[in-house]
């Protein structure tokens, strides 16, 4: 668990959110800010901190994390007409909660370039 960090806690339960899936290696929660009908949070339950911070062992988790946004869209019923996947790394890249999440949109038509 990282110090303080508000993944974790809401991983260990400490801190309240909408569950929409779990299983041994990810959480996935409703974004506490949604920015389209479906917003949803996957959270690997491992602690780490950016993109920049993946080692090879991961590989499997990354590739888990994107199965299971499919199995998601496809389970609400928005992944016939197209949903988005994001990672944001860093300050630049908007990062603000420093535990490695992806962001899983949908139920909407979104724009190019993003902002
Ligand atoms: P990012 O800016 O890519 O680091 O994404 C962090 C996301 O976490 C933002 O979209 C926030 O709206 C969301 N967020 C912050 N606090 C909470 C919370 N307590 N529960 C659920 N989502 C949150
Ligand atoms: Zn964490």
């Amino acid at each position: 668990m990282g110090a303080d960090c508000l993944f974790c806690k809401i991983i260990a339960g400490e801190i309240p959110a909408t569950i929409k899936y779990e299983d041994s290696h990810l959480v996935v929660f409703d974004d506490i800010d949604p920015q389209a009908p479906y917003h949803f949070l996957i959270v690997p339950k491992k602690h780490i901190d950016t993109t920049l911070d993946l080692v090879a062992e991961d590989n499997e988790l990354i590739g888990h994390v994107y199965q299971v946004a499919g199995k998601l869209a496809l389970d609400m019923g928005f992944a016939e007409e197209g949903f988005r996947v994001i990672n944001n790394c860093k300050e630049a890249g908007g990062q603000t909660v420093w535990h490695i999440h992806f962001h899983l949109l949908g139920g909407r038509d979104m724009n190019w370039p993003p902002g």
